[in-house]
């Protein structure tokens, strides 16, 4: 019976003397390992074991042996015709006479080949892993579903100038910026993750380092699922767009403001006001617009040099700084000209008008304490000209306006403040 049972397992069953010769073995040998059980039987097992599996073969054959227990199990390739090797685990039992004489041993083999494969291609996947983290020029991160960090790379702990340690006892809430709407949003596209309405999501994030620095990442999340689909990790990757922000927001200063005096220039002036007026105009507010410049500065220049005109332009740029209020805009159009935009004027005409001249008023009266240069306290005087902005007018109206004014201004001897005036002839020759 047993013979038979042999005879028909799957499995392979091997007899063997003390001193490993097999005495029989199953057919099935043939299937398995593709051997007559003929070319197997009177030779020693240790002939189709893998050199470097023979000692364990051999030391689970010698505990079964001298012990008489069950020996456990080793896993041992055995030879192939073709010169290849088979994984098979090996269990084994001692055979004994009635009188307790050892004949030999039973081994039975079960072919374990593709287990082992699948085995040593998952412990290749997690070691590429791994290594993927380790070397990575990017932050890392494994997260779990309730988003606490479970594996973190180098990169990300340098970013962030946090140790492993205290990245894997904390998750993505503790590194999330001032945005209060950062952590519900974080919540939700893990959500939509899970979900599988999206199958990855990038987005900018504001974080911070240990030290409290801005750290502005693109972060983009993946969602791990098992075999049956379900959920079981977000792998997170960060890229440090920090510089790249820096650097473009520097362009885009540099691109919209006047390199002297760091005051808007003419572009982002246009743009402002286009802005400002499209912005319907209502019965409580109005824009009103300065049109600045400094009187005699060729003169300036003659006197005490081009460099002493820079400073005198700069200073009177610092000035007009100090005049401008948060919604307020002041920029540098020309070489001496200025425009300063006073968005919430009063909406009635008369009251707007009078805010506009006292802040004109107070810019021209600041200069009267004079400006230091190199070549000592000067005392330079600019001329204004004022126009409030009407229903429907486009940037180049209003500034044409208050242009005119400017003119009159001139005109009438610098140093003054003149309100355009539309019953005056609007011809300004040159
Ligand atoms: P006005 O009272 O009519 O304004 O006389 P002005 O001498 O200021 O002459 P205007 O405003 O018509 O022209 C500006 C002059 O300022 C022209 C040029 O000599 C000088 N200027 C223009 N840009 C700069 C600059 O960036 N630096 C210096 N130092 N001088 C400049
Ligand atoms: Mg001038």
């Amino acid at each position: 019976m047993y013979r038979l049972l042999a005879e028909h397992a799957s499995d392979l069953v091997l007899r063997r003397d003390p001193a490993g010769i097999v005495g029989w073995v199953s057919p099935s040998v043939v299937d398995v390992l593709g051997i007559p059980p003929e070319a197997m039987v009177g030779r020693p097992v240790a002939d189709f074991v893998h050199p470097a599996d023979s000692p364990s073969h051999e030391a689970l054959l010698h505990t079964v042996l001298v012990t008489g227990s069950p020996g456990g199990q080793a896993k041992v390739r055995f030879a192939q015709p073709d010169g290849g090797w088979r994984w098979m685990s090996v269990q084994a039992r001692v055979l004994c006479e009635a009188d307790g004489r050892v004949l030999g041993a039973v081994e039975a083999l079960r072919d374990v080949q593709t287990e082992v494969e699948a085995q040593e291609s998952l412990a290749r996947s997690e070691q590429q892993f791994r290594l993927a983290m380790a070397s990575a020029p990017i932050g890392m991160a494994v997260v779990d579903l309730e988003r606490r960090f479970v594996q973190v790379n180098p990169a990300l702990c340098q970013m962030l100038g946090r140790s492993e340690e205290w990245l894997l006892s904390r998750g993505i809430a503790d590194l999330l910026g001032p945005d209060p709407e950062a952590d519900a949003r974080d919540l939700r596209v893990r959500l939509e993750l899970q979900s599988g309405q999206r199958d990855s999501v990038t987005s900018d994030e504001h974080m911070l380092t240990a030290d409290g620095a801005d750290l502005f990442v693109t972060h983009a999340i993946g969602l791990l699922r098992d075999d049956h689909g379900t959920p079981l990790w977000f792998v997170s990757q960060f890229v440090d767009i920090t510089e790249a922000r820096r650097a473009q927001g520097q362009l885009h200063f540099l691109a919209t403001h006047d390199a002297m005096t760091s005051l808007a220039n003419r572009a982002e002036l246009f743009d402002v006001l286009a802005a400002l007026l499209d912005r319907e105009q209502s019965a409580t507010t109005s824009v009103g617009v300065l049109f600045i410049d400094l009187d005699g500065l060729k003169e300036i220049n003659d006197t005490y040099g081009h460099a002493v005109g820079d400073q005198v332009i700069m200073r009177l740029a610092d000035r007009l700084r100090t005049h401008v209020g948060a919604q307020d805009v002041a920029a540098r159009i020309g070489g001496d000209e200025f425009v300063v935009v006073l968005p919430v004027l009063p909406g009635v005409v008369s009251a707007a008008e009078n805010v506009a001249l006292a802040r004109a008023e107070a810019i021209r009266e600041d200069l009267a304490a004079g400006v230091s240069t190199d070549s000592g306290a000067i005392v330079p005087t600019v001329s204004i000209g004022l126009a409030l902005a009407e229903p429907a007018d486009g940037v180049e109206d209003v500034l044409a306006r208050a242009d005119q004014a400017l003119y009159r201004a001139k005109q009438g001897g610098r140093n003054c403040i003149v309100v355009f005036d539309p019953t005056e002839d609007s011809a300004r020759p040159g």
